[in-house]
């Protein structure tokens, strides 16, 4: 495997978003995270095909590093094999190596494979990460929070392209129930798998605010390896801040806008945009 040119930028105190050109594609990129204590540094996640992530990362971090998987997917899973053990969600070690999208091989995963989950804590030292689950982009997605700084990192739950890639496997009320779940915490910025910035604490109701007038509202159609997706798309371009992207299962769409009757029914939500409750 080619080896990476990788760098890093310091985010936050102690958390270093770690890259390299080759995971630009187009207007989205893939990063990673290292969060480094004093006795432990955490990694989240692996990204795409890439060898030497691991020991750039160990040199960042100057102590031990464990590798923690927001989700299983390919493009946050690329270095695991790098690492004798990984920590990830049990619904998400069952995807881990597993081909999702047609041309992509599956891939035998050597490293020892360890359960985390919701209420389990990573003591880094100094500072604890909690890991929070959010069931939505897939079954065992999870994000870290680390009140130390008041950061999130967010996998691809919090985030700017929301690929609903199950449609209703997940329901989608559930999703937002689980978004706003980690919205009482006290944070002030997200760090996202495919930004190369912070996101506001604001995202978490721009993202439901948007998606759930887009799954009423949006006339896009496209289609993504075969499949066929409705796209609700917000803001000017990715430039903006407040982009959106979201996709989902044409056949999804019926089941989705009934679950998302369902949340705003019941969940007193409280949208940015109207500063009331959603009509
Ligand atoms: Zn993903």
């Amino acid at each position: 495997m080619k080896k990476r040119h990788f760098f890093h930028e310091e985010m936050r105190d102690g958390i270093f978003l770690i890259s390299c050109k080759e995971w630009e594609m187009s207007t989205a990129t893939i990063n990673t995270y290292l969060i480094r204590g004093k006795e432990k540094a955490v990694l989240v996640d692996a990204g795409l095909g890439a060898s030497g992530l691991r020991e750039y990362a160990q040199q960042l971090a100057g102590v031990p590093v464990q590798l923690v998987l927001s989700h299983g997917h390919f493009d946050h899973t690329g270095a695991v094999n790098e690492f004798e053990d990984v920590w990830i969600h049990p619904e998400d070690a069952l995807i881990l190596g597993k081909n999702i999208i047609k041309f992509l091989p599956s891939k035998k995963i050597t490293a020892r494979i360890h359960n985390l989950r919701e209420g389990d804590e990573l003591l880094l030292g100094d500072r604890t990460l909690q890991v929070y689950d959010i069931q939505g982009h897939t079954a065992g997605s999870i994000v870290l929070y680390d009140k130390k700084t008041k950061t999130l990192i967010s996998g691809d739950s919090i985030c700017r392209r929301v690929f609903y890639i199950d449609g209703n496997k997940y329901p989608i009320n559930r999703f937002f129930h689980d978004l706003m779940k980690v919205d009482q915490l006290d944070f002030t910025g997200v760090c996202s798998a495919h930004d190369r910035f912070l996101l506001p604490k604001t995202q978490i109701r721009h993202m439901i605010d948007v998606i759930s007038d887009g799954i009423f509202n949006s006339n896009i159609t496209i289609r993504i390896l075969g499949r066929k997706y409705f796209q609700v798309k917000y803001g000017i371009g990715p430039e903006d801040p407040e982009f959106i992207d979201f996709s989902a299962p044409i056949a999804s769409r019926e089941q989705l806008k009934l679950e998302v009757d369902d949340f705003l029914k019941k969940s007193g939500y409280q949208s940015i945009q109207k500063g009331g409750s959603y009509e």
